[in-house]
């Protein structure tokens, strides 16, 4: 497995694999990261993973310093899932003094998590084009953990003529219905006990759903009710939305999915799931 941490080595690296699988992460990797390297093997010759913590993406600099890092611990992992190239830009190098430019992205980016992290979709977005130019993969995988996101991805993707298919995969989720995530690991014990009510909440929505119910006011009441009853009232939001264009409709129709954004102590959780 090639370690590159240069533009320049990358870019070398690149010119020798065939059809290659890219992975964007940033790092303190977990199972839901695994099963898109392992997709990626499946589907291509060679996969790249990238673990860079992308400041432009983070509002809050405590966010950013304290966002989990594990850079040996990941490299090892990688290695044993048959990663051909490791990439771990330098900060400095992606985002040298004089850096001005920025991918205004709009449409979904502008529900839900936008107005709630100011510039962070622009941050990913930007982010995104500089490795999709620099290591020009066939195909790019995302979790469907990070719904909205995967919407942007495809919607700039698709806006800018990217040569680039965007595979989407499951959210991996631990045995108690926490969805996987680096933040998990900032939670207090106490905390990480209270985590899945996220994941039960949800399954209440859906369960609802399944019973018939379409109106999303009580189908979103019921859900806030199950985190507010387990002691969760810090809620950013908890909604149902069109998937397409990530707005609320009063009926909750085919497709709709569910999200919700909660702080848990200092950790902000978001998850969701489809409701049918
Ligand atoms: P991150 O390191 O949080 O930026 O995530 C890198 C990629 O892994 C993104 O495409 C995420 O959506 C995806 N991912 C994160 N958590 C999970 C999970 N629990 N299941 C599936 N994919 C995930």
């Amino acid at each position: 497995m090639k370690l590159c941490t240069t533009v320049q080595e990358m870019r070398q690296e690149r010119a020798q694999l065939g059809r290659v699988g890219f992975v964007p992460t940033m790092g303190f990797l977990h199972e839901g990261h695994l099963s898109l390297v392992r997709r990626a093997r499946e589907e291509t010759d060679a996969v790249v993973v990238s673990l860079f913590v992308n400041p432009i993406q983070f509002g809050s600099a405590d966010d950013l310093t304290n966002y989990p890092r594990a850079l040996e611990r990941d490299i090892a992992l990688l290695r044993r899932e048959g990663v051909a190239c490791v990439f771990t830009p330098e900060a400095a190098e992606f985002y040298p003094e004089g850096f001005a430019t920025q991918v205004d992205v709009g449409g979904v980016a502008l529900e839900l998590e936008g107005p709630s992290r100011p510039g962070h979709f622009a941050g990913v977005a930007t982010v995104l084009v500089k490795f999709f130019n620099i290591i020009q993969p066939q195909r790019a995988y995302f979790g469907q953990k990070d719904a909205q996101q995967c919407a942007v991805v495809q919607r700039f993707v698709r806006d800018l003529n990217i040569p680039v298919d965007i595979v989407t995969l499951p959210t991996w989720r631990e045995a108690d219905g926490l969805a996987g995530s680096s933040r998990n690991s900032r939670l207090t014990e106490a905390e990480r006990h209270r985590a899945p009510v996220l994941h039960q909440a949800l399954c209440r929505g859906r369960t609802l759903v399944q019973a018939g119910e379409r109106r999303r006011a009580v189908l979103e009441g019921a859900m806030r009710d199950v985190l507010v009853q387990a002691g969760l009232v810090d809620i950013d939001y908890v909604t149902i939305v069109n998937p397409d264009t990530f707005q609320a409709e009063e009926e909750v129709r085919e497709g709709a999915l569910a999200l919700l954004a909660v702080q848990l102590g200092a950790v902000r959780l978001i998850d969701n799931m489809p409701l049918f």
